[in-house]
């Protein structure tokens, strides 16, 4: 029997943060890792500069707010650990990953390394560049626990390794991967090494130093609660000339001469000229919203409200807990009996309570090793409730009256 969170659960005053959450008015928001509700202060700073640029044109708005713009880098890289000309602003995770990866110069032969973990649109990719320059793609196989192996990994290197590539936290599964312990690794080999932290910025303190990745991309929609269409890209300085963008324009680079242009030399060589400011701005606005908490505060929270809620759920009949991993994070995949994922997903919505459904094509290996094809994903924030939880438990269990 769980006991009434609040006194259990770390540093964070719920409640203040439910009143910054205008959502938390009119849902039971358990879709976090698919997008966080917005607090009032991102959602202010997306309108105040949409309303600027009907006002005084959207140039002029730009440069009026050229500061807030630049310390939207800054954040991150205080998010990060890292330097503000590390920072990459996009409109997405996958443009993140993307960009970064169709950078990388492949030759015939070279081998990736990667995790059962990963995310459909990074797989793709891998397949479609294997085709083309002949790449070997190797999944590291799992510990017991659930998560990739760092013993098999290492015995897994040789000079052929061009790129460790990992899922940190997957879209399912609760798992959190050891990507630390992989960036130790991949310093020893002096091998690239790609994060995708899209489900784990915002949920848990990201040091790119102390994870030791060379690249790591981010969403802005989900755990750091940013608006939709953004994301952004870390790029260490020391591999930024290793890599050659797969798309330059005026941004990114320079016209110079009628048969010349100069690359940027910053990571922003990885972005394009347009972009929603406003967007932006939204997710300078999130950074610091998530800081002002503190990640080590939002993780605790996050980390024990997912852990309760695996065992409310274990308790229920006919419910069944999907979880693995060591480290498990605020995303709680189940099945129940009788009713598929989809007819929960509807049922819970009918009572106001958000979730989602997670399926074989977006996590293709890890769910044929499991042996699953569909899970409800109940994904959970600081600012959820143990009402919230004690709602969810209850529907489930009254499911089939
Ligand atoms: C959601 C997700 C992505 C894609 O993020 P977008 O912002 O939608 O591009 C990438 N990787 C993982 C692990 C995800 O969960």
């Amino acid at each position: 029997m769980s006991t009434s969170a609040p006194e259990r659960i770390s540093a964070i005053d719920a409640a203040r943060a439910r009143r910054e959450t205008p959502g938390c008015a009119e849902v039971v928001h358990l879709n976090n890792a698919g997008a966080a509700l917005m607090p009032a202060p991102v959602l202010d700073r997306v309108v105040s500069h949409l309303r600027l640029e009907a006002r005084i044109g959207g140039y002029e708005a730009a440069a009026r707010e050229a500061a807030a713009i630049e310390a939207v880098y800054s954040s991150a890289a205080r998010m990060l650990g890292c330097d503000p000309g590390e920072i990459a602003l996009v409109d997405s995770a996958t443009r993140a990953w993307m960009t970064a990866f169709y950078a990388i110069p492949f030759r015939p032969g070279d081998r990736i390394l990667t995790s059962s973990a990963e995310y459909a649109s990074n797989f793709i990719a891998y397949l479609q560049l294997a085709q083309r320059y002949d790449l070997s793609v190797e999944v590291v196989p799992n510990d017991e626990s659930g998560q990739l192996s760092v013993l098999a990994l290492r015995e897994l290197i040789d000079d052929r390794v061009r790129l460790i590539s990992l899922t940190h936290i997957p879209t399912n599964g609760g798992l959190v991967n050891p990507a630390a312990e992989v960036g130790q690794v991949a310093r020893e080999a002096g091998v690239l090494y790609l994060l995708d932290a899209c489900q784990s910025a915002g949920q848990l303190p990201l040091d790119v130093e102390a994870i030791g990745c060379d690249l790591l991309s981010i969403t802005g929609r989900k755990y750091l609660r940013g608006p939709r269409g953004t994301g952004l890209l870390y790029v260490r300085r020391e591999v930024l000339d290793d890599l050659s963008p797969p798309m330059l324009d005026l941004h990114s680079a320079t016209w110079v001469a009628r048969d010349r242009y100069e690359v940027r030399p910053d990571a922003r060589r990885f972005e394009t000229w347009e972009s929603n400011i406003a967007a932006g701005l939204g997710l300078g606005a999130a950074l610091d919203y998530a800081m002002g908490w503190g990640l080590a505060a939002i993780r605790d929270r996050v980390y024990q409200l997912g852990e309760d809620l695996r065992e409310r759920l274990s308790d229920l009949p006919g419910i069944r807990v999907h979880d693995i991993g060591r480290e498990r994070c605020g995303i709680v995949t189940f099945t129940a009996a009788g009713m598929p994922p989809l007819q929960v997903k509807e049922l819970l919505a009918g009572h106001g309570v958000n979730v989602s459904v997670t399926r074989t094509p977006s996590t293709r290996l890890d769910m044929e090793a499991r042996g699953l094809e569909e899970l409800v994903r109940a994904s959970v924030h600081y600012y959820n409730a143990d009402a919230d939880l004690d709602l969810l438990c209850r529907i489930l269990r009254d499911r089939n009256r």
